[in-house]
């Protein structure tokens, strides 16, 4: 049992005013293993405090000094890999290969940021004036709990690059994770206050940091419906804000395909992180004539796919993080099968022998037409619609016939054919025939995926504000 009693401000480990427990499981087996007693409002509004005063001199150190504290920070969160893997495999249930990627990817931000930061100029000339990049003020940094520690690391590596400060709100299912996170950026030493951990409920804390007049900008990787509520509670004081939100990602499977090379790859982009992905591959677009050759493999495929115990190294797709969650992709499940989906694997209720812990059996629907919930909303589990259509310009409408856009995958073995495709999904990253990710390049959404850009230049101006000086 661990039980998290402190919050991180003004560069001390300290007891919250707020008095409540939450308690956190382990998703593998449902059981309780810890507490973490949750921050409240007025610990929000200490941490804003802090992060305020320590704005006036942090906003004004050279980019090489703040190149320092992120190499620090970096190293102080790489020395922690290892309690961090087991913080995510065991609170969240990631499977070991996903685990170990998310544990690297939380230190690998902070080298990503140092590169940005040594390329890019904060003074440039603009006709007659001088073009100043300046740091926004306070940051308010709120994440899920589906890469916790990755976001926490990525958007205060994006703030203290600009020479922001700032309060981040993490997940309170991910209290352990955070622990592990803040425990290394306290040992990188930065000066008190240039980052603040406030673990609370969005409700309180979250909705707290996204009103308050001493924030400049917030930073939120959640929800659609969360996002919408934080760009409402930070429109009286005009916040700048940055929402990395939803998505319904098509995999757009075009007639040409090799399908040995197609189908494990659109069941992969479907399944990551156990489907709790905002950048799953969900809606998989497939040619009507070829669609009993493409139901065929992904049944093989999902066959070979393991659910179960993350630690086995065999394990492609682990629990779900809560009950709830378990209860929603079950309740879309029905849904799927009372609107008249066809179930090609999978369905309802747990896999044999998963009886403890929050486990789905990954579930594939076909036949399903792009007005169907389950083609419309995000389910954020192991579950996927194949949708058939007739003609190339029928697949692209229905990839971009969604409130979305944050992602897309164009699967085809001609690359002419697939660019021209990938030149007309309206989403902020289209992969052609792949999965890998490229931290130089902007992650965002179009639509209701969200507002702005992380990572890159476009990620460290989120936090600047340009001011042209004339003389
Ligand atoms: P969520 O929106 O419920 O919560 C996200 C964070 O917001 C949590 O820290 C939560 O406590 C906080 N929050 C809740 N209510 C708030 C309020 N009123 N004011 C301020 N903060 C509040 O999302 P979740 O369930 O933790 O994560 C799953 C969602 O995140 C999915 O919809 C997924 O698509 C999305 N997501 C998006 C990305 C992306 O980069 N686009 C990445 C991962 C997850």
């Amino acid at each position: 049992m661990q039980h998290i009693d402190q919050i991180y401000i003004d560069g001390a480990f300290v007891t919250p005013h707020g008095t409540e427990r939450f308690e956190l499981f382990n998703p593998s087996t449902g059981r309780v293993i810890g507490t973490v007693r949750l921050a409240d409002e007025h610990d929000a509004r200490r941490a804003i405090e802090a992060a305020k005063r320590a704005f006036a001199a942090f906003s004004v150190t050279h980019k090489t000094e703040r190149m320092a504290l992120l190499r620090r920070m970096h190293e102080a969160v790489e020395a922690k890999e290892q309690a961090l893997f087991d913080a995510i495999v065991e609170e969240y249930g990631a499977p070991v290969s996903r685990a170990r990627w998310m544990a690297k990817h939380a230190a690998s931000v902070l080298l990503d940021a140092i590169k940005v930061l040594d390329n890019y100029e904060f003074v440039r000339r603009a006709g007659t004036a001088d073009v100043v990049m300046q740091p926004l003020g306070v940051a308010g940094l709120i994440t899920p709990w589906n890469s916790n520690a990755g976001f926490i690391c990525g958007k205060l590596a994006g703030a203290i690059a600009a020479g922001c400060t700032a309060v981040v709100k993490p997940s309170e299912m991910s209290a352990i994770q955070t622990r592990v996170v803040t425990e290394a950026l306290h040992e990188a030493g930065l000066p008190a206050g240039v980052f603040n951990i406030v673990t609370g409920r969005g409700e309180t804390v979250g909705a707290q940091i996204s009103a308050h007049p001493d924030v400049a900008k917030i930073s939120f990787t959640g929800s659609t419906v969360v996002g919408k509520t934080i760009l409402r509670a930070g429109a009286e004081t005009l916040k700048r804000v940055t929402l990395e939100l939803g998505g319904k990602s098509p995999v757009l499977v075009m007639d040409d395909a090799d399908f040995a090379q197609a189908v494990p790859l659109a069941i992969q982009a479907g399944f990551m992180n156990s489907g709790q992905a905002c950048i799953a591959g969900t809606r998989i677009l497939v040619p009507r004539a070829r669609l009993a050759e493409f139901e065929a493999l992904v049944r093989d495929e999902v066959g070979r796919t393991k659910v179960g115990d993350p630690r086995d190294p065999a394990t492609h797709i682990g629990p779900m993080v809560s009950q709830k969650q378990w209860e929603r992709v079950q309740r879309y499940i029905r849904i799927g099968i009372d609107e008249g989906a066809r179930l090609l694997t999978g369905g309802e209720g747990r896999p044999d022998g998963l009886e403890g812990g929050w486990f789905i059996r990954p579930t594939v629907f076909t036949d399903v037409r792009n007005d169907m919930t389950i083609a419309r909303e995000e389910i954020f589990g192991p579950v996927l619609s194949i949708i058939a259509y007739d003609h190339l310009e029928d697949a692209i409408a229905i990839a971009n016939d969604t409130l979305y856009g944050l992602q897309a995958y164009v699967l085809s073995t001609d690359p002419v054919a697939a660019r021209a495709v990938a030149a007309r999904i309206d989403a902020g990253r289209v992969l052609v025939k792949t999965l890998t990710h490229e931290p130089a390049a902007p992650f965002g959404g179009f639509k209701q995926s969200g507002i702005g850009r992380e990572y890159a230049t476009f990620g460290l101006e989120a936090f600047l504000e340009p001011k042209s000086i004339l003389s």
